[in-house]
């Protein structure tokens, strides 16, 4: 299989991940957003969504239950840290254009740091390993644009130590080879959910999923936004 890192410009590949126990991998399934058409949203979104809170655990998500759920399949989870590392393995040139997108523009904003990892630095196994590995599948049900599940709940708290993304490729083909946006949303959403951001029905309060302070994060239908807004960034900085 060939490989294919994410590419940034002038990135400096490094890693500073916190040491941690590991055991064995199990793999849950996480976010499935199964919109099979897009709303193009054409108002500007609402600010902070003061007194929502919207990054895992919640209340209105699994119950409650803060544990990360590796064999769930919604089990969106914590970043083990701030030092997101990813990776990418031979995503086509528009879904990695659409990743690297909103890793730069949207979570390398925040108090995430987003580091890519060079072939030689992709670790899936010990106390090191790459935080998010994205990927394609065209095994995901016709009507799922991507998935995030948790390979590893190792480090406690509700984290995971790493994530895979699977972009449903022929899905993308098919339906929205050129729809840039789309795929920056999906890239977004997906992405979120590996530092813990929910939708809007798990939030708490729990919120409209298609509510526009969510952006990327809106679902049922999958909004046409392809990065995150006030609201989300403040979660995340409150929790990194
Ligand atoms: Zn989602």
């Amino acid at each position: 299989m060939t490989e294919t890192r994410v590419h940034r410009t002038g990135s400096t590949p490094m890693c500073d991940r916190e040491h941690r126990k590991r055991r064995a991998p199990r793999w849950a399934l996480v976010c499935i957003f199964a919109m099979a058409a897009a709303t193009v949203v054409t108002s500007a979104p609402a600010g902070a969504n003061h007194g929502v809170d919207s990054i895992f655990p919640s209340a209105n998500y699994q119950g409650g239950d803060s544990d990360c759920k590796e064999h769930s399949v919604s089990g969106v989870c914590l970043a083990d840290s701030r030092w997101h590392t990813v990776y990418a393995v031979a995503l086509g040139s528009k879904m990695q254009a659409a990743t690297v997108f909103t890793l730069d523009l949207s979570y390398d904003t925040t108090d995430i740091n987003v580091i890519y990892h060079s072939t030689s630095q992709v670790t899936y196994s010990g106390s090191w390993e790459t935080d998010v590995i994205y990927s394609n599948s065209n095994s995901l049900p016709s009507n799922v644009w991507g998935r995030n599940r948790c390979d590893d709940d190792s480090p406690g708290g509700g984290k995971c130590d790493q994530f895979y993304v699977l972009y449903h490729a022929d899905k993308f083909d098919a339906e929205i080879p050129n729809d840039t946006t789309l795929q920056r949303a999906i890239a977004c959403q997906e992405t979120g959910h590996t530092v813990g951001m929910l939708h809007g029905s798990n939030s708490d309060p729990s919120q409209a999923d298609t509510s526009a302070a969510f952006r990327c994060m809106r679902t049922n239908p999958l909004a046409a936004v392809a990065s995150m807004g006030p609201h989300n960034i403040n979660q995340v900085n409150g929790q990194y």
